[in-house]
């Protein structure tokens, strides 16, 4: 029997790149469900050459267009719309792994919808996790899924462990997460207050969506994924660890209890990552090439400055703060980033705009792990609120 994908957020660059691993091995794979927000070209683009049997659009307008144009075509694919879509394909009976790839909180019900579901469920999408945490985390034990990590540090954390989670805690003492340094690792720090969206997302190693490549200039993402992988590996956050390796041929690290240390390494290309979710516990080809070790200069390491990068810092500061604080950062994030992307905020303010939204006093959840995921989107929505003001009074 083949797997039947979903792939949510199909028309991003973990999207198309999940589609470019499925479309090397279709005896495998079926791509029955695929999804985007508004690109209409890009996703019945995607309709034509998979004629998936379901094709969701988050905005509404977006699916009616989509919906008149496949049925102009006679593609065999029923249109859905709205957010709801994502939720209902995600735990549809006839899908069996999710491709959870859509950027932001946004990607969050359906990512519950999907562990609820007990699917086999690859989480590309961080920011689902930052803001769900034990409540996401428990969704997937009680549903029975099947949580595998995409995000390449995580993978590369999940590789180097035994498929026996059980014994993780007993043999990791600390994980060390890799950060390239983005774009402006070695910039003077007063240069970046005029940096452009086009300079933040010119990313040296890996090309990406621009939000993900705008929280690696500021080194956000690496805070996000500290998040992740404190809620991946149940790990305490003194036990996560960043270490800058500008290279990205190290991908992240195990330091075992006995000083061992266990790393992934690889070309920089998440196809390797997504195939490794697509497989696991079996290994297929990729398409990535293969890592030249000759033509390899140096391997090198730095510490993460916090005058260059003070948004990495919040990512424990969250951990350790009251329930929903890692949501408020997150939602925070969301916001100075949107509206740096959109030139109304200065690449310097973003870390400003986070920093003090968590400051403010936005009532925090009594995370006990029946909250509802309306609470966490709830909170998320406040924190949202918050950050506009302050982006406003910035202007
Ligand atoms: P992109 O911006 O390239 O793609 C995002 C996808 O989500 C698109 O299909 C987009 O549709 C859809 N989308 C956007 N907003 C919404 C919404 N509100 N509701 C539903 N769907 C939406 O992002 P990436 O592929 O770069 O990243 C996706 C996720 O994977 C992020 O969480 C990111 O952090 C994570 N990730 C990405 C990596 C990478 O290499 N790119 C590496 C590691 C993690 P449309 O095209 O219509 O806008
Ligand atoms: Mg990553």
């Amino acid at each position: 029997m083949r797997q039947r994908l979903c792939i949510l957020g199909s028309t991003g660059s973990i999207g198309t790149n999940t589609l470019d691993v499925a479309a090397r091995h279709p005896d495998r794979f079926e791509v029955v469900a695929l999804s985007a927000h508004s690109r209409v070209d890009d996703l019945l683009a995607q309709c034509r050459q998979w004629r998936p049997r379901w094709a969701a659009m988050s905005d509404v307008d977006a699916a009616q267009r989509l919906a008149v144009a496949v049925r102009a075509e006679g593609l065999p694919t029923e249109v859905l719309a709205g957010p709801q879509a994502l939720v209902a394909l995600a735990g549809h009976d006839d899908v069996d792994s999710v491709m959870a790839a859509v950027v932001g909180a946004a990607g969050l019900p359906a990512c519950m919808a999907a562990a609820r579901a007990g699917k086999r469920l690859l989480l590309a999408n961080k920011e689902a996790l930052v803001v769900g945490g034990a409540q996401f985390i428990a969704a997937v034990r009680e549903g029975g899924a099947q949580l595998l990590p995409i995000d390449s540090e995580h993978s590369a954390i999940f590789q180097c462990l035994p498929e026996d989670r059980s014994t993780w805690a007993q043999r990791i003492d600390h994980i060390v997460l890799t950060a390239s340094g983005g774009p402006f690792r070695q910039a003077d720090p007063l240069s970046l207050r005029d940096v452009t969206p086009e300079q933040a997302c010119a990313h040296p190693n890996w090309v990406m969506g621009r939000k993900i490549s705008v929280d690696s200039a500021t080194m956000m993402n690496k805070a996000l994924e500290v998040i992740e992988a404190r809620w991946l590996f149940d790990l305490a956050p003194s036990q996560v660890k960043v270490v800058i390796h500008p290279q990205s041929i190290i991908h992240s690290m195990v330091i075992c209890r006995d000083q061992s240390v266990l790393a992934q390494l690889g070309t920089p290309d998440m196809r390797v990552p997504i195939a490794y979710g697509l497989s696991f516990p079996e290994r297929i080809a990729s398409g990535a090439s293969a890592l030249d070790f000759l033509g390899l200069k140096s391997l090198t390491f730095e510490a993460p400055e916090r005058a260059r990068f003070p948004g990495l810092f919040l990512a424990w500061e969250a951990l350790e703060g009251p329930h929903g604080s890692t949501a408020v950062l997150n939602a925070a994030n969301e916001e100075a980033v949107a509206a740096f992307l959109s030139r109304r905020l200065r690449f310097t303010d973003i870390h400003d705009v986070v920093a003090r939204t968590l400051e403010l006093e936005v009532p925090r959840l009594s995370l006990s792990l029946d909250v509802p995921v309306e609470a966490l989107l709830a909170l998320d929505e406040q924190a949202r609120r918050r950050a506009r003001e302050i982006i406003a009074r910035l202007n």
